[in-house]
C-alpha cells in the first residue's frame, strides 16, 4: 500500500502514544514518534511500526524544552513521506495530591510539557503546511481531567487539560480556512504508565467503581478515536473534543 503521509507523535514509546503509532501504521502511514527517555521502548515500538511494513523513527526530545520545538521538524529524516498528522500526546501529572500541596516546580513542569511544548510544535508544524500550502489534520490528547477537574488527585493537570482543549476549539477556527483541523481526545482513566508515574500504579483499579462502564479503559481504545480524527474518514470534523471515557 502506498503511504497516506507521515503522521508526527509526541510521547510514542509507551502508552496511548504506542498504540496510536501501531495504529496508525496499520492504516497506512508513516510514523516519527518523540520519546522522553526510555530508549529501548521506543526502538521496540519502532521495529513494530516497521513488522507492519511502515516507515519509522524515534526521536529523543523533551516535550517541555521549549527552546527545542523549533528544531525538532528538521530532525525528522528526510525519507519519510511528508507530515500530514500531528498528535499531541506526550503528557504527565505530577505526583498525586491536594493542590494546597503541589509545588511551584511541578506546576510549571507540567504547563510547560502539556500545554507550552504542545503549542510551540502546533505553531512550527502549522507554519509549515501553510508555507507549503498543505492541510494536516491536529489531534490533541487531553483528558477527562479537564471538565471534572481531578479534585485532592492533580487539579494543576486538570487545568492544563483545560488549556488543551480552549487551545483546540480556538486554533481549529483560526485555521479552518487552511486546511487544517484542530480537534482532542479527551480519555478518561486508561491503563498505562501513567498512573505509577503519578505515584499510584493502581488508580485506574480504584477509580473502576466511578466509571459508569465500571472499567478503565485500554490505550488502544483511545488510539482508535485519535486515528479517526487524523483520518480522511473525519473530514468534516474540527474543534471537536471527543470523550474516550466508559460513559464518564
Ligand atoms: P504514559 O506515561 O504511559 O506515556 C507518556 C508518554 O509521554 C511516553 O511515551 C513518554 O515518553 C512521553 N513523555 C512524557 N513526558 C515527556 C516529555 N517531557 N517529553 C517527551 N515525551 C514525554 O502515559 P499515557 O497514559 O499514555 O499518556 C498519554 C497522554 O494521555 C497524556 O497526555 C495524558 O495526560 C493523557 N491521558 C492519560 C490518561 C490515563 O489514564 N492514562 C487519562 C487521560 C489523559
Amino acid at each position: 500500500m502506498n503511504s497516506l503521509g507521515t503522521v508526527l507523535i509526541t510521547g510514542g514509546s509507551r502508552g496511548i502514544g504506542a498504540a496510536t503509532a501501531r495504529l496508525v501504521a496499520a492504516g497506512g502511514y508513516d510514523v516519527c514518534f518523540t520519546y522522553a527517555s526510555r530508549h529501548e521502548a521506543a526502538q521496540g515500538v519502532v521495529a513494530e511500526v516497521q513488522a507492519l511494513g511502515r516507515q519509522a523513527a524515534a526521536l529523543q526530545a523533551d516535550a517541555g524544552d521549549t527552546a527545542a520545538a523549533d528544531g525538532l521538524l528538521q530532525r525528522i529524516p528526510a525519507s519519510l513521506p511528508p507530515l500530514v498528522g500531528l498528535v499531541n500526546n506526550a503528557g504527565i501529572t505530577g505526583p498525586l495530591g491536594p493542590f494546597l500541596q503541589a509545588s511551584p516546580a511541578t506546576m510549571r513542569q507540567v504547563l510547560e510539557v502539556n500545554v507550552l511544548g504542545l503549542m510551540l510544535l502546533t505553531q512550527q508544524v502549522a507554519r509549515r503546511w501553510r508555507d507549503e500550502g498543505r492541510g494536516g489534520s491536529i489531534v490533541n490528547v487531553s483528558s477527562i481531567a479537564a471538565t471534572l477537574g481531578a479534585p485532592g488527585e492533580y487539579v494543576h493537570y486538570a487545568a492544563s487539560k483545560a488549556a488543551v482543549e480552549g487551545f483546540t476549539v480556538g486554533l481549529a477556527k483560526e485555521l479552518a480556512g487552511d486546511g487544517i483541523r484542530v480537534n482532542a481526545v479527551s480519555p478518561g482513566t486508561t491503563l498505562t504508565d501513567i498512573h505509577a508515574a503519578a505515584g499510584e500504579p493502581g488508580r485506574p483499579q480504584r477509580v473502576a467503581a466511578r466509571i459508569p462502564m465500571r472499567r478503565p479503559g485500554e490505550a488502544h481504545e483511545i488510539a482508535e478515536a485519535i486515528v479517526w480524527l487524523l483520518s480522511q474518514r473525519s473530514s468534516y470534523v474540527t474543534g471537536s473534543v471527543l470523550k474516550v471515557a466508559g460513559g464518564l
